[in-house]
C-alpha cells in the first residue's frame, strides 16, 4: 500500500489533535507514515502509533526551535525523498500553510490548501474545500506531482488504529536558507484553561448584543460547561470587550468545530465566512429576522441574558 506522510504538530512531544485528524484522514488514502521534528519523539510516538502511524520517521536538531519555517520544509523534502509518498498532509496553520507552500514549490507539486475533507480516489486523493465565504464546496485533486494537502482542524474526529509505530531516524541536510529567520524570543500567551480556538470541537461566540466586556462572564461560563473555546464578533473585538486574537471571521480566525453557538451575533456575512463550514450551528439572538439564523441549525428566539445562563445551568445539572 502507498504510504501517506503526515506532518505533526506537537509541543515538546505532546501531539496535537488536528495531527491525529489528519492521520485518521491519511489511512483512506494509504498507509501514514508520520514525519516528527524537534525534542520529544518518545512521548509522541505511541499516540501517533495508535492513531495508525506504521513509522515516525524523526529529527531532531536546533534548527527546528531556533529558526522559522524552512527547516521543516527541509527535513520534509527529505522525508518525500526517502519515502515517495502518495500524498503528504499538514494542518492548515499559518505556520503549516507556509511549510507546504514551500515544499510544494521545490517538489514541483500541486497543492491544494484549507480542505475541509479528503478521501481516495482513482487518479489520487480528492480534497474537499468550502470557498467564498463557504458559499460553494469544491473538489478537486492535485494533478501535478506529490499532492500536498492541508487540512481545516475538525474536518473528522480522530480514531484510534493501532499500528507498529517504528521511530526511524530521519536524514536531514539543511539548506542555506534554513537560518534565514531566527525566533529572538518567545513569550507564552496567558493561559486560560480552554481550547485552541482553532482547534475546539465547540466554540462559543458571543457578539454586539452581549452588551460589554463584563458580560462576557456569561459566555464564558457556557463555554467552560461545555469545555469549549470562546470566540467573539468583530463588532465585540472593536468595542474592546473580547481580545483580537478571538475574533471569528473572514479578518479573524476561521474555524470549523463539531458545534458552534452564536450568542448577539447577527450573523453578518463576514462572520459567516469564518464560521460556516461547522458541523452543527446554534444561534441566541432577540431578533427573529437576524441573518444568522438563515444557516443554523437551532435557533433560539430570545434575550441572551435569559438563554445563556438558563442553557449554562442545564448543561451543568446534567454533567452533574
Ligand atoms: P451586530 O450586527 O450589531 O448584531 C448584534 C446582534 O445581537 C443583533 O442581531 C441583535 O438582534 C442581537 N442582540 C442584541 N441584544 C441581544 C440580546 N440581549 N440577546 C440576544 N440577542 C441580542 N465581523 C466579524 O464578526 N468577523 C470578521 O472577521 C469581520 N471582518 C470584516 C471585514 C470587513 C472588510 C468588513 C467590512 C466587516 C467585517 N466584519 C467582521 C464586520 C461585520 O460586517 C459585522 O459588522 C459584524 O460581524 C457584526 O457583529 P455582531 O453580529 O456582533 O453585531
Amino acid at each position: 500500500m502507498a504510504e501517506v506522510l503526515v506532518y505533526v504538530d506537537h509541543v515538546d512531544g505532546d501531539v496535537r489533535k488536528p495531527t491525529l485528524e489528519l492521520l485518521t484522514l491519511a489511512r483512506r488514502l494509504g498507509d501514514p507514515v508520520a514525519v516528527y521534528l524537534g525534542a520529544g519523539v518518545d512521548a509522541a510516538a505511541p499516540v501517533l502509533a495508535e492513531h495508525g502511524a506504521s513509522r515516525v520517521l524523526a529529527a531532531d536538531a536546533p534548527e527546528f526551535a531556533d529558526h522559522l519555517v524552512v527547516p521543516h520544509v527541509d527535513a520534509l523534502q527529505a522525508a518525500v525523498k526517502a519515502v515517495s509518498p502518495a500524498a503528504v498532509l499538514l494542518t492548515a496553520s499559518a505556520a503549516a500553510t507556509e511549510i507546504a507552500g514551500r515544499l510544494a514549490v521545490r517538489l514541483g507539486s500541486g497543492i491544494i490548501t484549507g480542505a475541509v475533507d479528503v478521501a481516495a480516489g482513482e487518479d489520487g486523493p480528492v480534497a474537499t474545500q468550502s470557498v467564498f465565504a463557504a458559499s460553494f464546496t469544491t473538489t478537486s485533486r492535485v494533478t501535478k506531482g506529490v499532492p500536498v494537502i492541508t487540512v481545516k482542524p475538525n474536518a473528522t474526529s480522530p480514531e484510534a488504529a493501532p499500528a507498529a509505530g517504528t521511530v526511524e531516524p530521519l536524514e536531514v541536510g539543511f539548506g542555506p536558507l534554513a537560518t534565514g529567520t531566527s525566533v529572538v524570543s518567545r513569550s507564552p500567551r496567558a493561559a486560560t484553561g480552554r481550547p485552541e480556538l482553532t482547534e475546539a470541537a465547540i466554540v462559543v461566540s458571543g457578539g454586539r448584543g452581549v452588551g460589554g466586556a463584563e458580560h462576557f462572564a456569561l459566555i464564558e461560563a457556557l463555554a467552560d460547561s461545555l469545555g469549549a473555546a470562546v470566540g467573539a464578533s468583530r463588532a465585540a473585538v472593536d468595542a474592546g470587550w473580547y481580545p483580537h486574537t478571538s475574533q471569528v471571521g473572514q479578518t479573524g480566525k476561521t474555524v470549523s468545530p463539531q458545534l458552534y453557538i452564536a450568542a448577539g451575533i447577527s450573523g453578518a456575512i463576514q462572520h459567516r465566512a469564518g464560521m460556516q463550514t461547522s458541523k452543527t450551528i446554534v444561534a441566541i439572538n432577540k431578533d427573529a429576522e437576524a441573518p444568522i439564523f438563515e444557516l443554523v441549525d437551532y435557533g433560539v428566539v430570545g434575550d441572551l441574558f435569559d438563554v445563556v445562563p438558563a442553557l449554562t445551568e442545564e448543561i451543568t445539572t446534567r454533567k452533574g
